[in-house]
C-alpha cells in the first residue's frame, strides 16, 4: 500500500497477523490483511452505536450537514488514492474507479442537503380541539451489508442518508474489498463524524455478521446490496425482529433495440451499459433484443466496437475491461458461454482465450430465450442477442423473469417510448440511455430485485420514521 499518497487512510487498519486477506484480482497478489471481529465484538459495536445514535440524532440537521459536507470534501481531496484502492482490490479500470469515487461522494453531498429537508406535515383535523401533525425521526441504528462491485459507492449510498437522517450506521463491506471501505470510513472520522456513529466491520464470516445485523433487536433498519439468494435469506432473518429493510438485489436487464432506433447511439449505449466493471454490475444490460429490420446493422456495428475493447490491468490507462473478481467467477462465465454454444449460439466477434483472471468480451447470437445465459444474471462481459419481430412479444419476453431492476430500450417514436416505458415491469428504465444511475434519482428494483430506493428524496425516507402527533384539548 506504499503507492498511496495519503498514508493515514489505512494506517490503523492493516495488520500483520491473522485476519482477512485481500487480494488483487489482476494477479492475485496479496494487498494487505485486515482484522476480523468475532460476533461478541460486533454485538458490542451495535450497543455502542445505539448510545452514539441518541446524541447524533439530537444535533441539528444543519450540524450533521456540516460533518457530511466535510466528509464529501475529504473524499474528493483523496480521490486518486481511493480510485487506486478500488482498482487494486476490485479490478475495474482506474478511470471507472475515479468515476465511482465521484459518484459515491455525490451521495454524501446530496444527503447532507436532503437531511435538512426532512419535513413533516400538519393535517387538518375533523374537530376544533385538536391539532394533528407528523414529524420525521431517525429510525435508530442502521446496519448494512455491501458487495465488492462498487466498494465505495454502495457504502455512501446507504451510509450518507442514514447519517443525514440522524441514524448511526454500521456496515460490513464485502470481504473481497474492505480496504476502500476502511479508507472511506477513516476520512469520515477525520471529518469529525464520531466513532460511535459510524463503524465498518469485517467478521470471521459474512454469515456471522449477517446474524448480528439481522437478529439484534437494537438494529432497527437493515439495508443490503447483493444477490437475490442471500437477500432473500437475510430478509427472512430480519422478520424475527420486524426490521425495516431495503434490498437491492439481482437484475436481469433487457436491452431492446427497436427498428426506429438511432443505431449508432444504441451501439454506444450497449457498450457503456454492458461492459462497465467487466459486466459486473446489477444494472448492466444482461440480454439484448434487436428487431428484425435493424438486426444485421446493429450487430455489425456492435462487433466493430466490441473488438476494439482492450482487456488488461485496471491500472493501465488504455484498459477498458479489467479482470473478473475471482477464479470461480471466470469459470462460471466460461461455462455459461459453453452451455449457450452447446445449444446453438454462435460467437460473432473475435474469439480470444485469455490467461489469468480475464474473460474476453463475447457477443453471442442465435441464443435461445430459455438458456441460463438469458434467464440468469450473467455478471460478466458476455452479450447474448435475440432477434424479435413484434413489440408485444418483446415486452412479454422482457418481463418473463423474477427480476425487475433496470431495463433499457432505444426508439425514436414518442408513442412507443411512453408505451414501452409504461409496460416494462422494472424499477428503472433507460430510454435511449445505457447508464442512468445518479444521486438525484431513485435507484431500486421491483419483484425479486428487491424493495426500497437509494438516492433521491426517497433515499432519505428509508432511514426515517413518520411519527403522528395529536395535540388535543385545545380551545379555539
Ligand atoms: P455477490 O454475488 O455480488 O458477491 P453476495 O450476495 O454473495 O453477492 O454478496 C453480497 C454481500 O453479502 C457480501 O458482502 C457478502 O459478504 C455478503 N454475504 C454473503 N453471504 C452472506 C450471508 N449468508 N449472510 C450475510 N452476508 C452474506
Amino acid at each position: 500500500m506504499e503507492q498511496l499518497k495519503n498514508q493515514t487512510l489505512l494506517a490503523s487498519v492493516l495488520i500483520d497477523g491473522k485476519g482477512q486477506q485481500v487480494f488483487n484480482p489482476f494477479d492475485n497478489s496479496l494487498l494487505g490483511t485486515v482484522a476480523m471481529s468475532c460476533q461478541a465484538k460486533i454485538e458490542q459495536d451495535v450497543l455502542d452505536l445505539e448510545i452514539g445514535q441518541k446524541a447524533w440524532q439530537k444535533k441539528p440537521a444543519a450540524e450533521r450537514c456540516r460533518f457530511l459536507k466535510k466528509w464529501h470534501q475529504l473524499i474528493l481531496e483523496n480521490e486518486d488514492d481511493l480510485a487506486m484502492l478500488i482498482t487494486l482490490e476490485c479490478g475495474k479500470p482506474l478511470k471507472e474507479a475515479l468515476g465511482e469515487v465521484r459518484y459515491g461522494a455525490s451521495f454524501i453531498e446530496w444527503f447532507a442537503e436532503e437531511g435538512r429537508r426532512a419535513y413533516g406535515s400538519t393535517i387538518p383535523s375533523a374537530t376544533n380541539d385538536r391539532t394533528l401533525l407528523t414529524v420525521k425521526q431517525a429510525v435508530g441504528v442502521a446496519a448494512a451489508i455491501t458487495p465488492w462491485n462498487f466498494p465505495l459507492a454502495m457504502i455512501t449510498r446507504k451510509g450518507a442518508p442514514a447519517l443525514a437522517a440522524g441514524c448511526s450506521f454500521i456496515c460490513k463491506p464485502s470481504e473481497l474489498t474492505p480496504l476502500t471501505a476502511f479508507a472511506v470510513t477513516e476520512l469520515a472520522y477525520q471529518a469529525g463524524i464520531p466513532k460511535d456513529v459510524l463503524r465498518m466491520v469485517v467478521g470471521e464470516s459474512a454469515h456471522d455478521v449477517g446474524e448480528v445485523f439481522t437478529y439484534h433487536s437494537s438494529v432497527r433498519k437493515f439495508s443490503f446490496t447483493g444477490s437475490t439468494l442471500v437477500g432473500r435469506k437475510l430478509q427472512m432473518q430480519c422478520a424475527s425482529t420486524i426490521k425495516r429493510t431495503s434490498m437491492e438485489l439481482g437484475g436481469n436487464a433487457p436491452f431492446i433495440v427497436f427498428d426506429d432506433a438511432d443505431i449508432d447511439h444504441a451501439v454506444k449505449g450497449a457498450i457503456a451499459s454492458k461492459f462497465r466493471n467487466a459486466g459486473q454490475t446489477c444494472v448492466c444490460a444482461n440480454r439484448f433484443y434487436v428487431q428484425d429490420a435493424v438486426y444485421d446493422e446493429f450487430i455489425d456495428k456492435l462487433v466493430a466496437e466490441v473488438d476494439k475493447l482492450k482487456v488488461g490491468n485496471g491500472l493501465d490507462e488504455s484498459t477498458d475491461i479489467g479482470p473478473v473478481i475471482t477464479k470461480e467467477a471466470k469459470k462460471r462465465l466460461l461455462d455459461l458461454i459453453e452451455e449457450a454454444k452447446g445449444r446453438g449460439a454462435k460467437q460473432v466477434n473475435k474469439d480470444v482465450q485469455l490467461e489469468g483472471q480475464f474473460v474476453a468480451p463475447t457477443v453471442l447470437v442465435d441464443v435461445e430465450h430459455d438458456r441460463p445465459i438469458v434467464q440468469g444474471e450473467i455478471f460478466g462481459p458476455i452479450l447474448p442477442i435475440i432477434r424479435f419481430e413484434h413489440e408485444d412479444e418483446m415486452i412479454a419476453m422482457a418481463n418473463d423473469t423474477i427480476y425487475g431492476l433496470a431495463a433499457y430500450f432505444y426508439s425514436q417514436d414518442m408513442n412507443r417510448i411512453w408505451r414501452v416505458a409504461h409496460n416494462l415491469e422494472y424499477g428503472m428504465v433507460g430510454v435511449n440511455e445505457g447508464v442512468i444511475s445518479t444521486e438525484v434519482a431513485p435507484f431500486g428494483g421491483v419483484k425479486q430485485s428487491g424493495n426500497g430506493k437509494e438516492g433521491a428524496k426517497e433515499g432519505l425516507e428509508e432511514y426515517l420514521e413518520t411519527k403522528y402527533v395529536c395535540i388535543g384539548g385545545l380551545e379555539r
